[in-house]
């Protein structure tokens, strides 16, 4: 270890903490103002107390500059549409008869207007809410909120930092909005947003800002020369600003690449860089540009995404690189804490053994603050922390739970021809068809069904021990039984259990394979007020017995026609976990795949004929830069197939995607080999079918019918509207009818309605079919 002192004191940073508090005080402040439980004043009140205490954790941590502006009611990007004025005007009437209840409205909608569209942050389960604008969108500067937050903060004591979301990756987040032509370019609007922000620093500035960050996320994914001109406009035009603060543009969620040539010239006083996955990168293209003369470096080496402690040494030893190629260089977290639970420490369930390997909100910042001490003292000053540290990553490198010789053999015994159904697709097709003799045109639903508070109740219960395994099973049962004799009555063809027995699509495998953790308040903002509890893989992942094989067989009992077996594939799995860093993602992927082998080979031992592997996370998974797709697909691909290729050629396997645009990964979905997919494509009228057939794919597949994100009740000529454009692209043989998506998030009536409508809009179709 060779980190020799800085000649400035590196301070420690963040560029955002968790917002909910220790209890989620905040969805209960939110949740309760909507419902009309608490005022307006009560909700401020508890949002300035969580504010309150997280700078002082931060301070506590030893954080030397505490981020402002981070907190938000709902969401940060929807706050800056708020900041820069961009108010759809189906809003602006709410938004001027009450701010907070027009912030809301934008956010959720009410019952006559809708909300802005909400789609992933980058590639994180974090949504944010895009921003709508359009050639007459007018820009209006409202600093309240920064200013008020930054105030705030300033007023007892800390030493404080706004964060912004930065003005080319707003534009990037946006898109035209409705009535607006589907080609308009929210970023030939730079020239007007640039005098907003202008206006916003200055403010700033007068509160006292000593430096401001913008953040520019956008800028690590591939960017046309266009794109970068307009990023290099921006600095140049906000860093020749007169009376500004000085400004930090934070990049985060991978390597900068040639964004980083253009801001390390911008007249711009700091640079935030990741160097946690994209570090080599990073380093390589900072020393290649020659490095950051006279500007501040604020290196992320703690991975602010996952919740692995950190390599002390490790980031020492980049650390140490990067004090040659800036003026001053800072420590903080990759990215805003906002994508980690807050407190490792509240697990009380977890074994301490592996408690230990764990770094949430609040451990990250004491890890970043030791580093910052680390590099500006000497190793020396963190002696006793280092050698804890090693002690820590060497038991979990030790670990029987992260390498258990048994999985380790069989991944490595993993062939080619494991991952290959055992006959071409056209051979399996008749097989399957003369096997399950369905109609023309099979219909078929994609698994849940509503999750009732029945259900919720049951679950409840057995976790109070109100009742006990028995009484719990029973009702599940019972549930079945109903869901079952809806689906004959309906005439539905391949039917389904309904999945009553998940609480969640990924949580359910997670507790029942080895290798997996689950937390009690590890929760982390997906929107709004939901927050998820994602499990962690931690270790070797096995399958120490059945897990779905009972439910499938019990409900095929009650029924001649096939029920349908229901599984997550190994990339959601993945992609709704906190997955363990020591290892690539591919190698745990083949993991989760032999253990997911395995159910289906005992679903069909047990007389299942058609299997389905739900995969709704593979395309939100793709890498940001185009260059990393093919090595992701590979693996993704791959893992799906060795899952699923156990099969005898007359069992179909189905898959399932949906929340996605899938135009440029059809070649992926090719590739996984699914006798039969389903796909949402209601709201775009078919456009996947017609994407499918552009590309010639082979199989048969199943566009959605029935938008399930709305209670509205689509009638069986809506259905059947859709059935025959989706017959302009796929042929009858080869099409399926189902709704978008699974139905636990609808009521019983609607769904018995819509289904309903969907099997007559069927036969209608099947008869136009034989008549002509
Ligand atoms: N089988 C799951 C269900 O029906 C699929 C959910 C999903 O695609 N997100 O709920
Ligand atoms: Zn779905």
């Amino acid at each position: 270890m060779t980190a020799q002192p800085a000649a400035a004191a590196a301070r420690a940073t963040v560029y955002g903490y968790p917002r909910q508090g220790q209890n989620r005080e905040l969805k209960k402040a939110v949740e309760g103002y909507w419902k009309g439980r608490a005022t307006a004043a009560a909700l401020r009140e508890t949002a300035a107390d969580l504010r309150r205490s997280n700078w002082q954790q931060l301070a506590d941590a030893g954080i030397d500059e505490v981020p402002t502006g981070d907190f938000s009611y709902y969401d940060h990007v929807l706050d800056t549409s708020v900041m820069v004025g961009a108010v759809p005007e189906r809003h602006r009437a709410a938004v001027q008869a009450d701010a907070l209840d027009g912030y809301f409205a934008m956010a959720r909608g009410t019952q006559d207007v809708a909300p802005l569209e909400m789609t992933k942050w980058f590639d994180t389960n974090y949504h944010y809410l895009v921003p709508e604008l359009g050639p007459d969108t007018v820009f209006r500067a409202d600093s309240a909120k920064q200013v008020a937050e930054l105030t705030e903060a300033l007023a007892i004591g800390h030493t404080a930092r706004p964060v912004l979301v930065g003005p080319v990756t707003y534009l990037l987040l946006a898109k035209p909005a409705p009535g607006v032509a589907a080609d308009f370019d929210p970023l030939t609007l730079i020239d007007r947003l640039l005098p907003v922000y202008a206006e916003v620093l200055a403010d700033l500035r007068a509160a006292g800002a000593e430096w401001v960050q913008l953040d520019e996320p956008a800028l690590v994914q591939d960017r046309t020369r266009a794109e970068l001109n307009a990023a290099e406009r921006a600095y140049r035009d906000l860093g020749a600003l007169a009376d500004r603060p000085k400004l930090l543009v934070a990049s985060y969620f991978g390597r900068l690449g040639d964004a980083l040539g253009i801001l390390a010239k911008a007249p711009v006083d700091g640079l935030a860089l990741d160097f946690t996955e994209t570090a080599a990168a990073n380093l390589g293209d900072l020393a290649s540009v020659g490095g950051l003369s006279g500007k501040r470096l604020v290196a992320g080496v703690v991975n602010g995404r996952n919740i692995w402690i950190n390599d002390l040494e490790k980031s020492l030893a980049t650390l140490g690189t990067l004090l040659g190629l800036a003026d001053r260089v800072d420590v903080a977290a990759s990215c805003s804490l906002l994508h980690v639970p807050l407190d490792a420490d509240a697990e009380r369930d977890i074994d301490p053994q592996v408690a230990r390997w764990l770094a949430f909100a609040r451990q990250k910042t004491r890890e970043i603050s030791v580093l910052a001490r680390g590099l500006s003292q000497g190793t020396g000053a963190i002696a006793a922390e280092l050698t804890a540290n090693r002690a820590d990553l060497a038991s979990r490198a030790g670990s029987a739970l992260t390498r258990d010789p048994a999985v380790r053999a069989r991944t490595a015994a993993v062939t080619d021809a494991d991952a290959r159904r055992s006959q071409p697709y056209a051979e399996r097709a008749a097989a399957q068809r003369a096997a399950l003799g369905l109609p023309l045109l099979p219909t078929t639903t994609i698994g849940s069904f509503p999750q009732t508070t029945e259900l919720r109740t049951a679950r409840a219960d057995l976790r109070a021990g109100r009742i006990d395994t028995d009484g719990y099973e029973e009702r599940i049962r019972n549930e079945i039984r109903e869901v079952l004799s809806f689906q004959e009555k309906a005439g539905i063809d391949v039917l389904v259990h309904g999945e009553p027995e998940r609480n969640d699509m990924v949580q359910y495998f997670a507790e029942q394979l080895t290798g997996y953790l689950a937390t009690q308040h590890g929760w982390v903002q997906s929107y709004g007020t939901r927050y998820v509890r994602p499990p962690i893989l931690a270790g070797d992942i096995s399958r120490p017995e059945p897990m779905t094989v009972r439910w499938t067989t019990y409900a095929q009992s009650l029924t001649s026609r096939p029920v349908k077996g229901m599984l997550t594939g190994p990339v959601t799995m993945l992609a709704w976990s906190f997955v363990r860093d020591d290892q690539p993602l591919g190698d745990t992927a083949r993991q989760v795949a032999l253990a997911l082998r395995d159910e289906v080979n005992d679903l069909e031992a047990a007389g299942t004929s058609v299997i389905q592997v739900d995969e709704p996370a593979l395309r939100e998974t793709l890498p940001l830069r185009a260059a990393d797709h093919p090595a992701y697909l590979e693996w993704a691909t791959g893992s799906f197939r060795l899952s699923t290729s156990g099969v005898r050629p007359d069992t179909q396997i189905h898959t399932h995607m949906c929340y996605a645009e899938f135009g440029d990964i059809v070649q992926a979905i090719d590739d996984l080999d699914a006798d039969v997919i389903s796909l949402e494509a209601a709201r775009s009228h078919m456009q996947v079918a017609r994407e499918l057939a552009a590309h010639g794919y082979p199989r048969e597949a199943g566009p959605g019918v029935y938008d399930i994100h709305s209670p509205r009740v689509p009638s069986a000529e809506e259905a059947a509207a859709l059935l025959r454009t989706g017959l302009e692209a796929i042929p009858a043989d080869r099409l399926w009818v189902n709704p978008d998506c699974g139905l636990k998030t609808r009521g019983w009536p609607e769904t018995r309605a819509a289904l309903e409508n969907m099997v007559a809009a069927a036969r209608t179709v099947r008869g136009e079919l034989s008549g002509s």
